[in-house]
């Protein structure tokens, strides 16, 4: 620990992301290279930290005025040890490497805890498609995948939706891979069910929060009844982990996007949830307008410059981050906690900063980090890839209960690891240390490659 993050962050001064993820990591896993010595021996934290493979390229594309333009595209290739690489592209401004590595870092751990056989990795652009023409996604979308092609495939590298790419990216790209490799295969998961989706996939991770968070309830002897809950973000995660609150009995007040949220203390029924699908996929609108049509609700734009966002000051039980990473500091952790929150159980990736864990944990709180909560995204993912190699269907009733398996796994898993080293019901630390343990005994099977 005191020598490899400082190594690391010498070497990438500028990957601040990363270095989150790395500590986050290396603190909880350290009781168990202190038992196993054979651990450090073969320096599996140092070979872990480093990227398998890095691939940034240039796309060019064209826009509707006739202008050339130039973004990044990433492609981040971390851990191959227990299955080909996996994980999503993000297309946001906001992208950088040190975003990628650390989202294909966390997804190593993820892919790791799913009990399917996944390696990790993340890609992206610093691309926005807010305010973009069909036109111009697609042909963004076709740049990336000119390049991209060449490094991924159905058994090498298979990556999948996350901020900002959705059903309409999923099929450009794929539609390009196609036409590159004159081959149909399941490169991509995310994709529409006419053509190699699987059922369950888009609501995948939203449902698998809140599946993760109905069993730390029933841990403690409780359930979603009547539990008032707190939603950040708009998009594919945060509708259905309000879709499945609801159905579990739950209230969700809150929603949010990047310039503010919407505070409905009458509750988001299902009436208004399918506003805001209609209004955030299709219309491709900002959540204020939920208060043009809602009257009973608040729109507040959120200050950047204050030192917290007051999303996270209002009275819930439960607290579901669904946006992106650092949402919530330790302000709002504290604040979270002021306001009678129990659970917190992450949608979105490293949503929490270290601060605010520490909160979290000090208070007792039911924490589920994001790697073991949201995993249900890429789990489906993998059910995807199964029903591809397969070419079969399955039926939505038999994805969702092979979803609710997976996740009442990975939280009897986190519980155990934690448990084995007497950290009970540390779910962060259980995460680390499970998805840990299974990724270095296969790198150690396979030898120094
Ligand atoms: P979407 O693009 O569908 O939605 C993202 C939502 O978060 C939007 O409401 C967006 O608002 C908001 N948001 C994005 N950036 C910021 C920001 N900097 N500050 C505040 N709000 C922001 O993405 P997803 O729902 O797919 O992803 C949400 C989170 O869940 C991400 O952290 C992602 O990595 C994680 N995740 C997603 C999985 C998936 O299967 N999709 C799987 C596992 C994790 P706006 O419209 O203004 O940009």
């Amino acid at each position: 620990m005191e020598k490899i993050l400082p190594s690391i962050v010498q070497r990438d001064p500028q990957q601040k992301e990363f270095h989150q993820a790395v500590q986050e990591v290396i603190l909880t896993v350290q009781p168990v290279l202190d038992r196993n010595p054979e651990f450090r021996k073969q320096a599996v934290l140092e070979r872990m930290t480093e990227p398998e493979r890095v691939i940034m390229f240039r796309v060019p594309w064209v826009d509707d005025q006739g202008q050339v333009r130039v973004n990044r595209g990433f492609r981040v290739e971390m851990n191959s040890a227990i299955g080909p690489y996996k994980g999503g592209l993000r297309f946001h401004p906001s992208v950088t490497l040190s975003i990628i590595k650390f989202l294909a870092f966390e997804q190593v751990f993820k892919n790791s805890l799913t009990t399917l056989a996944m390696g990790g990795g993340k890609g992206g652009s610093d691309f926005n498609p807010k305010g973009r023409s069909d036109g111009e996604v697609m042909r963004f979308c076709q740049g990336f995948m000119a390049e991209l092609f060449r490094h991924i495939g159905p058994n090498t590298d298979i990556p999948a939706g996350d901020i900002g790419v959705g059903a309409r990216e999923i099929g450009y790209l794929f539609g390009m891979y196609k036409k590159l490799r004159n081959e149909f295969t399941g490169v991509l998961t995310g994709k529409s069910l006419a053509w190699g989706g699987s059922l369950i996939r888009p609501e995948a991770t939203g449902y698998g929060v809140v599946y993760f968070a109905a069993r730390m309830l029933q841990v403690r002897g409780q359930t979603f009844e009547g539990k008032t809950c707190l939603v950040s973000g708009s998009g594919n995660v945060a509708q259905f982990a309000t879709e499945k609150i609801l159905e579990l009995g739950g209230r969700v007040v809150t929603l949010s996007d990047s310039s503010g949220y919407i505070y409905d203390g009458e509750g988001i029924d299902k009436e208004k949830l399918e506003f805001v699908k209609q209004l955030k996929n299709f219309k491709r609108g900002r959540i204020n307008e939920y208060v043009e049509k809602y009257h009973g609700a608040e729109y507040t734009e959120v200050d950047p410059s204050l030192d917290h966002n007051p999303l996270w000051a209002h009275q819930a039980d439960c607290a579901i981050p669904c946006a992106t990473e650092n949402e919530i500091n330790e302000q709002d952790g504290i604040n979270l906690i002021e306001s009678g929150v129990t659970l917190v159980s992450e949608g979105a990736n490293m949503p929490s900063t270290p601060g605010a864990v520490k909160v979290f944990l000090d208070n007792n709180i039911m924490y589920g980090p994001g790697k073991a909560a949201n995993a249900g995204g890429v789990a489906v993912s993998g059910l995807e890839m199964a029903q591809n190699s397969m070419r079969l269907h399955w039926p939505r009733e038999e994805v969702d209960e092979r979803l609710q398996q997976i996740m009442e796994s990975i939280h009897q898993t986190c519980l155990d690891a934690a448990a084995e080293y007497g950290l009970q019901e540390n779910y962060l630390a259980g995460a680390n240390i499970a998805g840990f343990v299974k990724v270095v005994n296969a790198m150690l099977d396979q030898g120094l490659v």
